[in-house]
């Protein structure tokens, strides 16, 4: 089983993977983190701008992690592609590798609601629990401190208004023109992702109850 998060930023992808990941025990990849753990001063700075990352260098970086031995039983990614560019180097990737194409399930969300996830989202570095200031029902208990483990909240440096509309910007020009490329590879599915995280799960688990068998 693998399954391939597509969607705008801040659509959920990440708590997704992460629901996704324990209930059918497969490791969520995420390729921001794995660019956030490479720890290199100059993606670092790319990232900072909202911009992409040199597609080979994000691949190599996936590549290794495909490799490990837990994703043999499958995977959750979230995070590539992002460019048609990338779609075609991750199909060379999963053929290198013999891993097959899996499901692609798009999380749709209008773009006002993406903004108030990203410039409200707040995360606990220490369990990785992600919060939200400006929803009513994802604020911590305490303002600013993880409810599950009382560690003071961080934002992300690229979590603002400035590098949101970069982001989208990008999204749109490069990512959004990615669903009619899986359209036509007839693996896409669609996810209404604005209303909670607990309806947008019980779609994905409909879809990957339904679809799985056929991939
Ligand atoms: P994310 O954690 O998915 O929101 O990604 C954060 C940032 O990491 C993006 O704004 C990009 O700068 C970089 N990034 C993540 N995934 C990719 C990718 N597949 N290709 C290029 N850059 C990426």
């Amino acid at each position: 089983m693998n399954i391939l998060l597509l969607a705008p930023p801040a659509a959920g992808k990440g708590t997704q993977a992460k629901e996704i990941s324990k209930e059918y025990n497969i490791p969520q990849i995420s390729t921001g983190d794995l660019l956030r753990k490479a720890n290199d001063p100059k993606i670092n700075e790319i990232m900072k701008k909202g911009t992409l990352v040199d597609t080979s260098f994000t691949i190599e970086l996936l590549k290794k992690r495909l490799m490990q031995k837990d994703c043999k039983k499958g995977y959750v990614l979230d995070g590539l592609p992002r460019s048609l560019e990338q779609a075609k180097a991750y199909e060379k990737l999963l053929e290198e590798l013999k891993i097959p194409k899996g499901i692609v399930l798009f999380l749709n969300v209008p773009k006002e609601i993406s903004r108030k996830r990203i410039i409200g989202r707040e995360i606990c570095p220490n369990c990785n629990e992600i919060y939200n200031e400006l929803f009513e029902d994802r604020k911590p208990k305490i303002n600013g401190i993880c409810d599950k483990c009382h560690t003071p909240l961080t934002k992300r440096i690229d979590d603002n208004d400035e590098t949101f509309e970069n982001r989208y910007k990008i999204y749109l020009n490069e990512t959004e023109p990615l669903i009619k490329y899986y359209e036509s590879k007839g693996n896409l599915y669609f996810v209404n992702s604005a209303i909670n995280e607990k309806h947008t799960f019980k779609q994905i688990k409909e879809i990957i109850g339904g679809a799985y068998d056929k991939h």
